[in-house]
């Protein structure tokens, strides 16, 4: 167990004792105030990604960006972002220019160019109008093998390339029954992180997406969500400072609908969302972006 698991769990259970979920906060030990946590998050805008996943065609891709394109004109109080398939990001990014929502990627390779069969740079996503990638994504960890150090290499030369990256860490259902939250998403964060200067996590978004979430239907509640945004930020305030961690969005992922988003958005450490299934129709991705 590394020092960070073990400081964090000691924290997380200091809190829990305390009972300091509503109202009050620690960042090092220091109490803040809900009126400072929710004025701090006045200063994030909220980010609503749409993670398409492998779904969609390139007609039904292009009629969903034209969509939303129309249905969120006009919205500038929040941050909006679709990332379709890679080979269909250039012409989704073709309809949406000029417009409020931005185009992300799913993924990037770890490398710059090369002999790397079926894999796509940073770079050349960026050169196609990319403004985001996700990163991490529980799916990749989990069913692609992917490490936090691969996803530090990709972090790396997403942040050169100049896209924003969206770092995905979670836990497994099992892990959350053995109390293991902290530690697992400590390590994720330590690694995916690694090396990464102030100036550069800044630029980066976290996505909390328990993986026992994702896809299931079985979305945290807005206080579990809450909980372990609150366990990112103090990671982020003990490995930068409280400058860098105020400034960093996180946001939450698991099952977000337009139901739910409401209440789990208005979490003071909750800064968007990361969104799968609800994000491939435009009243249902519509109606979260409407209630942030
Ligand atoms: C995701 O893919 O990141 C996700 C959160 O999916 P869903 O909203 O379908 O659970």
């Amino acid at each position: 167990m590394t020092k960070c698991d073990k400081n964090a769990i000691l924290i997380f259970k200091n809190y829990k004792a305390l009972g300091c979920f509503f109202g009050y906060t620690g960042y090092n030990g220091i109490e803040v105030p809900l009126t400072t946590q929710l004025s701090e998050k006045m200063a994030r805008q909220l980010l609503i990604a749409g993670n398409w996943k492998m779904n969609l065609t390139l007609a039904s891709s292009l009629e969903l960006a034209e969509g939303l394109k129309k249905a969120a004109s006009g919205i500038s109080n929040v941050d909006i972002a679709v990332c379709p398939p890679s080979v269909y990001v250039q012409p989704v990014a073709a309809v949406l220019k000029g417009s409020n929502i931005g185009v992300g990627a799913q993924n990037a390779y770890y490398e710059i160019e090369g002999a790397y069969t079926g894999e796509v740079s940073a770079g050349m996503l960026k050169d196609i109008g990319c403004q985001y990638v996700i990163l991490g994504h529980s799916e990749r960890r989990n069913i692609m093998g992917e490490s936090s150090e691969q996803v530090n290499l990709k972090l790396r030369l997403a942040l050169a390339a100049g896209l924003i990256p969206i770092v995905c860490v979670g836990e497994l259902l099992k892990e959350r029954k053995a109390n293991k939250t902290v530690e697992v998403v400590c390590r994720q964060f330590d690694g995916s992180f690694s090396s990464i200067s102030a100036e550069d996590m800044k630029k980066c978004i976290i996505a909390y997406e328990p993986v026992w979430a994702i896809g299931t239907g079985e979305v945290a509640t807005p206080e579990q969500a809450e909980e372990a945004h609150v366990e990112i930020r103090k990671m982020i305030t003990k490995n930068y400072s409280k400058e860098v961690a105020e400034a960093v969005r996180i946001q939450y992922g698991g099952s977000v609908n337009d139901k739910n988003a409401k209440e789990i958005l208005a979490k003071p450490n909750v800064d968007g969302a990361l969104v799968g299934g609800a994000s491939l129709k435009v009243e249902q991705f519509m109606g979260i972006i409407k209630s942030a």
